[in-house]
């Protein structure tokens, strides 16, 4: 270990004063794909550290999300690798409910990461074949420092998709006099009530939360600037994810878009009329191709039908009171819930360009995005959500224990070669 601190010392970067070696691998980021693999891992005998920027685990869950918010899938799509969720949780398990699945989860396993220490470079040394993690910590290290270097041979990146807030830059917003939040700081309609709320963007989270205004008395209109599909949550007495699941095993994507769409008309009629356009591709073909999920209604159209919630164009721009549509509408507005989604941070701390793309994520799409090269992983990044997750966590543990399982035999064969050679010498 002293030559291998030594070939560290003898590089070009500037060293951390702290440096720790890691026997096994470090996972960034304490999420449900941090954890799955982590588990993953403590089953095939690996140990490994989990490094996360946050206080806690499930990070996104605790501290970024709704109040109302629920599963949006049934609860058989997120369950975890190795733990069921408990027979008594409903179909979708609350917020509170999941959290508590995930604190479960992590006792269980036993699985106790480094909080409050955020992953800010990770490259991959050549000469050594092995990777420098350094990470900022909020407070400072027993040498009076506040950075920490970390020396592992795998690393598997679990930052998750939903990493930063994505806030676009909208003409006028910086003077606008309302309050502007986004989705990931709301967590209920009730400081909005009597309030006329522009709810910027129509995916699962700006849909919801436009229920959620409008069962609080406010006043919610929600941009949709192009088009989107917009399905009922069940359909024919089942979820329609799991509906679209049973019905891809039998029959091509296309086709299971045009039922989808079929039934959804039966079940919401025309919703061109309401001022929400479908994409020309089908739901599922759109979520293959480009990664955008469809919306599984959970009672805004209904609220959409009757008025309570409108649907208005893009912005043009922003100002005093106001926001200025595209079709030059001119509306009052109190406040603006930026539900305009989140972004990979992979880019920003991550030194590598074969695997990961410029967007922070694996540059080889779902199933083949969870190995790259060098010792390097990511879980979490298939746009399939938890289930996705899972996938990737089981063959990244499978992945490292096989050389792990390989090295240890390797090496207890020599340590006891050497103990017969010694015993025959006397
Ligand atoms: C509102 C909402 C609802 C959703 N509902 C569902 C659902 O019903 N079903 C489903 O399958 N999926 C759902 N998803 C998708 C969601 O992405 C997953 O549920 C899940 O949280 C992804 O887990 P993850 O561990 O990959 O990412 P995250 O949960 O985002 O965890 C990543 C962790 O990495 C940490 N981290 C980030 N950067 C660093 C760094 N540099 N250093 C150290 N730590 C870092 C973060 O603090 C975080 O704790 C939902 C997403 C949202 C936003």
């Amino acid at each position: 270990m002293e030559n291998l601190f030594r070939l560290v010392d003898n590089q070009q970067d500037s060293i951390s004063p702290r440096c720790i070696w890691v026997n096994g691998p470090i996972i960034v980021g304490a999420g449900p794909s941090g954890l799955a693999t982590a588990a993953c891992l403590k089953q095939q005998g690996v140990p490994f550290m989990i490094l996360e920027r946050s206080n806690c685990i499930a990070s996104l869950w605790q501290n970024r999300t709704y109040d109302r918010l629920k599963l949006h899938l049934p609860k058989q799509f997120c369950q975890l690798p190795n733990f069921p969720f408990p027979q008594d949780f409903p179909e979708y398990p609350s917020k509170k409910q999941f959290i508590n699945y995930l604190e479960s989860y992590a006792k269980h396993f036993e699985i106790n990461p480094q909080f409050d220490e955020c992953v800010s470079s990770a490259k991959y040394n050549e000469n050594t074949g092995l990777w420098r993690v350094k990470t900022k910590t909020k407070t400072k290290t027993v040498s009076n420092q506040n950075e920490i270097e970390y020396i592992c041979r795998w690393l598997v990146v679990a930052t998750g998709e939903n990493a930063e807030r994505v806030v676009p830059d909208f003409e006028g917003l910086s003077e606008f006099n309302g309050e502007v939040i986004h989705a990931c700081d709301y967590k209920s309609g009730e400081g909005f009530r009597g309030k006329k709320v522009l709810v910027v963007g129509c995916g699962n989270s700006g849909m919801e939360l436009a229920l959620d205004l409008c069962n609080h008395n406010a006043s919610p209109s929600i941009v949709l600037r192009s088009s989107v599909h917009v399905l009922p949550r069940e359909m024919l007495g089942r979820s329609t994810f799991e509906l679209a699941v049973m019905m891809m095993k039998w029959l091509p994507v296309w086709f299971v878009d045009k039922i989808l769409l079929m039934l959804a008309w039966l079940v919401f009629g025309n919703i061109e009329k309401y001022g929400i356009k479908r994409p020309l591709e089908g739901p599922l073909e759109l979520k293959n191709t480009k990664g955008k999920t469809p919306v599984l209604d959970i009672g805004t159209l209904e609220k959409i039908r009757s008025g309570n919630i409108k649907v208005v164009p893009g912005i043009k721009r922003f100002c005093d009171g106001f926001v200025e549509l595209v079709n030059g509408e001119k509306n009052e507005v109190d406040a603006v819930v930026l539900a305009t989604g989140y972004r990979s941070n992979v880019p920003f701390w991550l030194k590598e360009g074969e695997f990961f793309s410029k967007n922070g994520f694996p540059k080889s799409p779902f199933p083949n995005g969870w190995k790259g090269n060098v010792g390097l992983y990511a879980v979490g990044f298939t746009k399939r959500g938890l289930s996705g997750s899972s996938y990737d966590a089981m063959k990244i543990a499978q992945d490292i224990g096989q050389v792990w399982k390989q090295e240890t035999k390797q090496k207890k064969q020599r340590i006891s070669a050497c103990y017969r050679r010694c015993i025959s010498q006397f």
